[in-house]
């Protein structure tokens, strides 16, 4: 029972931190965010803690994962396109995304091939490849190779990484 509260409260508290970060504008304050300016960035953490919310902070530059089925996007199906939020770089399609029951938005393909880089990552006892955005080198998730055709691949994203933006709105 006491185990059932600490769950809760951690939902809780974790619900709270995504609903923050979705009120919260990506670009204010953020002079590295643009959607069209594809030059690889070499920003410290140092100075991304000074720019980011704290929650995504944790996530994109200490590879925090959120808790499955609490983000913004996992279960998003409306047609758009999916930005890094931390810098803005065009990461995937909304064509790509597939209904998975993991609890995190999923992908089978990024929109170029060099939209994101792979990273070996081995924490926690286990043998995982490492999504990272291509611009700015922020953690995204992770490629497994249990997704559907026609890749094989499924891209497990965090919801608090990626910025989505709706095609009828898109500028
Ligand atoms: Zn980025």
């Amino acid at each position: 029972m006491r185990m059932l509260f600490i769950l809760a409260a951690v939902l809780l508290v974790h619900t709270g931190c995504a609903q923050h970060a979705a009120s919260a504008s990506a670009t204010s304050g953020n002079p590295y965010y643009s959607h069209t300016d594809t030059t690889t960035l070499h920003v410290t953490d140092a100075e991304w803690k000074k720019i980011l919310p704290s929650d995504l902070y944790a996530t994109a530059r200490e590879a925090n994962t959120e808790i499955a089925f609490t983000g913004k996007y996992w279960k998003t199906d409306v047609k758009g396109t999916y930005y890094c939020a931390v810098c803005g770089n065009t990461l995937f399609r909304s064509t790509a995304k597939f209904a998975s029951t993991c609890g995190w938005p999923s992908f089978f393909e990024s929109i170029r091939p060099n939209a994101v880089i792979y990273r070996e990552d081995t924490s926690y006892g286990m043998d995982r490849e490492e999504v990272l955005c291509g611009r700015c080198g922020s953690h995204l998730g992770h490629r497994f190779d249990d997704g559907p055709p026609p890749t094989h691949k499924r891209f497990c994203m965090n919801s608090i990484s990626l910025d989505f933006v709706e095609d009828s709105t898109a500028k």
